[in-house]
């Protein structure tokens, strides 16, 4: 994709979340929210620190730590969050035996199906998570980037998010390449893209390194 090596050339390597199982990347979603990278980072961190990854880890921690450490990454619905962490960590003990990479080695329509029962993780999480773990070869994309896609001329509105979610998947199937590090860096520089210059409101096309070729610049 002729767009992936412009951002790649504009903002070189992108940061991705830290490498983690299947587990730690539900909960590097749960952690935070509305919070900014730096914030989930620094309290993901402290999960690792202070708790461990590990469902057993998690099932063993007391609640009020499990609060602290949510709130570190975002003052809203922090009991909810202590609280799903929790769930999610008995589920993959309770339904996977503890190891949760039992449930990607399934096909992909399962793997996924597996992912979308832990709390805040949609479609679009479940694919990062495929992708990431280097499971399954299917470029997720968050918010950002659907945006950034969208505005480029890629795929069409549907109805919700959802169905705008697999028009696109569906339509930039023939430019994906099945190579992990190529589906990981497209996906966090299209992200990018989108926080930084393709921003929601006030998109700064002026200074965009896409604008040649957007239909949507200026607009
Ligand atoms: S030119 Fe504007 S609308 Fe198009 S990708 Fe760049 S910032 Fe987004």
């Amino acid at each position: 994709m002729k767009v992936v090596d412009g951002l790649l050339a504009a903002y070189g390597p992108p940061e991705l979340p830290p490498p983690a199982d299947p587990l730690g990347l539900i909960l590097w979603e749960q952690v935070g929210y509305l919070a900014d990278d730096e914030r989930r980072g620094s309290a993901f961190e402290q999960l690792r620190e202070r708790v461990g990854l590990t469902p057993e880890a998690i099932l063993a921690a007391s609640m009020d730590t499990l609060e602290e450490i949510a709130r570190a990454g975002g003052s809203v619905a922090v009991s909810e969050r202590a609280e799903r962490m929790r769930v999610s960590a008995q589920a993959v003990v309770d339904e996977w035996g503890g190891d949760l990479s039992r449930a990607l080695r399934q096909p992909p329509a399962e793997a996924t199906r597996a992912l979308k029962r832990f709390p805040m993780i949609g479609e679009p999480g479940a694919d990062k998570i495929l992708m990431l773990t280097r499971t399954h070869a299917v470029l997720a994309l968050d918010s950002n980037g659907l945006r950034v896609l969208l505005r480029l001329g890629y795929g069409e509105e549907g109805k919700s998010y959802g169905p705008t979610y697999r028009l696109m998947r569906e339509a930039l199937a023939p430019e994906c390449r099945e190579d992990f590090d190529w589906l990981a860096r497209t996906y966090g520089l299209l992200r990018l893209h989108g926080q930084r210059t393709c921003r929601r409101s006030a998109p700064r096309c002026g200074e965009c390194i896409l604008a040649e070729d957007c239909p949507s610049a200026g607009s």
